[in-house]
């Protein structure tokens, strides 16, 4: 099968209840937003199960991630996780919940020619898991407003002295002025 994400269900049989594991490796998938995204491989691990409406997958994907920090621009990477939980109907069954009226059964994912597609389900677990905001730290400080560099690299201390002004010519002039006048 060439699409990656999509599943055989023929090692399930469909009487509910019955179950069959689930193990997959994604390689290397564009999960992503702005500033996270996935690393390499994604390995998912859990169950199908038949049940009544259709198969219920339940499952945990492990990965990694690559994010920014949105402060400092500090590559971070770090290991991440997501249960996953997901009923496929069969096809019958969304459409008799459409013809009750159900109008989300629309959307409802399906079971197609005995295969389910984990790609949705799976972009939309993990993406929705990556911070909006990545941070290095939790109180990154950011760069510093002068030079640019990571305040948590700096000394504690670190501080831009005010550049030493040159005297002012006229400074100068005015202080011989009054002081002339004072006749001294
Ligand atoms: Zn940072
Ligand atoms: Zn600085």
């Amino acid at each position: 099968m060439s699409d990656p994400y999509r599943i055989s269900l023929s090692d399930l049989r469909h009487q509910e209840g019955s179950q069959a594991d689930l193990s997959l490796t994604i390689t290397e998938p564009d999960f992503a937003t702005d500033l996270v995204k996935t690393e390499g491989d994604v390995d998912i691990e859990g169950t199908l199960q038949s049940v009544s409406e259709g198969v219920l997958v339940t499952a945990h994907a492990t990965y990694d991630t690559v994010a920014e920090c949105a402060r400092c621009l500090k590559v971070v990477e770090e290991p991440g996780d997501a249960d996953l939980t997901e009923l496929f109907f069969y096809p019958n069954r969304a459409k008799a919940l459409q013809e009750s009226g159900d109008e989300e059964a629309e959307e409802l994912p399906l079971i197609e020619d005995d295969t389910i597609n984990l790609e949705v389900l799976l972009r939309d677990t993990i993406v929705g898991q990556m911070p909006f905001i990545p941070r290095c730290e939790p109180d990154c400080q950011g760069l510093c407003g002068v030079c640019g560099e990571r305040l948590a690299d700096l000394p504690e201390d670190h501080a831009h002295e005010q550049a030493p002004t040159e005297p002012d010519p006229l400074d100068e002039l005015r202080a011989k002025l009054v002081a002339e006048e004072r006749g001294e």
